[in-house]
C-alpha cells in the first residue's frame, strides 16, 4: 500500500539502524548502538514513537532467536555470550510498547526476504542468502519463503575442510575452525595480522578465502538445491572474491551436477545483493509489510 508507513530495524550486534519507511522508501533513519537491551530498544522505540502514525514494525535481528512458532517466548533472543541479551523479549517488548503489529526474523532470513520481494531473487521459489561479514550466516528460503526448522538455520558453522598448509587454529568459540572460525572478517584478521580490506593486494588471503567459502556453498548447494546463492556481507567487498569463489564452486562440483545452472561459470547462480549493505533494513521493510498484512 503507496502512503502507509512502516518502522524497519536492523538489530546487529553493534548497531541497530531503524528507519520509517513509506511503502519500501525510506524518508527518515537513524544509528543506535549496541548497548544494553534495555537502553538499545528504548532509543529505536522512542525514535518510531516520536514518527508517530506507523503501520507495521519488522525486525532483521542478530541471532541465535527463539523462532518456534508455539513457543512462549517466541521472537525473544536466545542463550547468547553478548553480555545482558540473553532472553531479551526483543519482539514482545517492541510490540507492546508500540501497539501495532510486528514481526521479526535473523538478519540473514530478513535479508532473504528483501532479495526476494525486490532484489536479486525475483520470482525464485529456493534460494540462500549468505553474508559474510563479523560473523557467517544464512538464510534458507525454500518454496516460497524463509525457512525455520527447529529454529532458524546456522549455516555459517558447518565444518570446511582444511587446506593442507593452513594452519590457523579457527576463530569461533565453539567450534574452532568451522566455517565462521575460518573464513569470517575477524579470522582473515587474526590469519593475517591486518583486516581484509588492507589485504587486498595478496592473492594467497582470497583464494584460500574463496576456497573455504566455495567448500560451504558445495555443501549448501547439495543439500538445498537452492536455485541461486546471494552472497554478501563486509567481507564480500573485497574486490574479485567473488568471481574467485565462484570459480572456486565450479572446480569444487567437479562436473556432477543436477541442474543446467550450474553448467559453466556459474554467474547467475552465486550472485551479489541487490540491496549490499542494506539487505538486512530492505529486509526489515518487507518483514513489516508482512506483519501488516496478516495482522501479527
Ligand atoms: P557485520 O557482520 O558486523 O554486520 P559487515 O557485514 O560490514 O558487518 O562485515 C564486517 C567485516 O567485513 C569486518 O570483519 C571487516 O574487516 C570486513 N570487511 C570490510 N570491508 C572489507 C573488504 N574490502 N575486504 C575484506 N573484508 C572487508
Ligand atoms: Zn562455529
Amino acid at each position: 500500500m503507496s502512503g502507509q508507513h512502516y518502522a524497519a530495524i536492523e538489530a546487529g550486534g553493534t548497531k541497530f539502524r531503524v528507519a520509517i519507511a513509506e511503502g519500501r522508501n525510506i524518508v527518515a533513519d537513524i544509528t543506535v548502538p549496541t548497548t544494553s537491551p534495555e537502553e538499545t530498544l528504548a532509543a529505536t522505540i522512542g525514535f518510531i514513537r516520536n514518527w508517530g502514525g506507523i503501520a507495521a514494525v519488522g525486525i532483521a535481528c542478530f541471532g541465535p532467536l527463539d523462532l518456534e512458532e508455539k513457543s512462549p517466548t517466541y521472537g525473544s533472543i536466545a542463550s547468547t555470550p553478548k553480555p545482558g541479551w540473553s532472553h531479551a523479549p526483543v519482539l514482545s517488548h517492541i510490540r507492546e510498547e508500540l501497539g501495532v503489529p510486528a514481526a521479526i526474523d535473523v538478519d540473514v532470513g530478513g535479508a532473504a526476504l528483501g532479495e526476494w520481494r525486490w532484489g536479486a531473487a525475483q520470482d525464485l521459489r529456493h534460494f540462500i542468502y549468505i553474508t559474510v561479514g563479523t560473523g557467517i550466516g544464512g538464510g534458507l528460503f525454500v518454496d516460497g519463503k524463509v525457512h525455520h526448522g527447529m529454529g532458524h538455520p546456522e549455516m555459517g558453522h558447518v565444518p570446511v575442510e582444511r587446506v593442507s598448509g593452513d594452519d590457523f587454529a579457527g576463530f569461533c568459540r565453539f567450534h574452532g575452525a568451522c566455517l565462521e572460525g575460518m573464513a569470517s572478517g575477524p579470522a582473515i584478521a587474526d590469519r593475517w595480522g591486518a583486516p581484509g580490506a588492507d589485504l587486498s593486494e595478496q592473492w594467497e588471503v582470497w583464494d584460500l578465502e574463496a576456497t573455504y567459502l566455495a567448500q560451504a556453498l558445495r555443501t549448501f548447494t547439495y543439500v538445498a538445491a537452492p536455485q541461486r546463492i546471494l552472497l554478501g556481507g563486509g567481507v564480500m567487498q573485497q574486490s574479485g572474491l567473488l568471481e574467485l569463489t565462484r570459480e572456486n564452486l565450479a572446480d569444487q562440483l567437479a562436473g556432477y551436477v543436477t541442474s543446467d545452472t550450474l553448467r559453466g561459470p556459474l554467474d547467475h547462480y552465486v550472485v551479489a545483493p541487490a540491496f549490499g549493505q542494506d539487505a538486512g533494513l530492505v529486509g526489515a521493510i518487507a518483514l513489516a509489510m508482512e506483519a501488516a498484512s496478516s495482522g501479527g
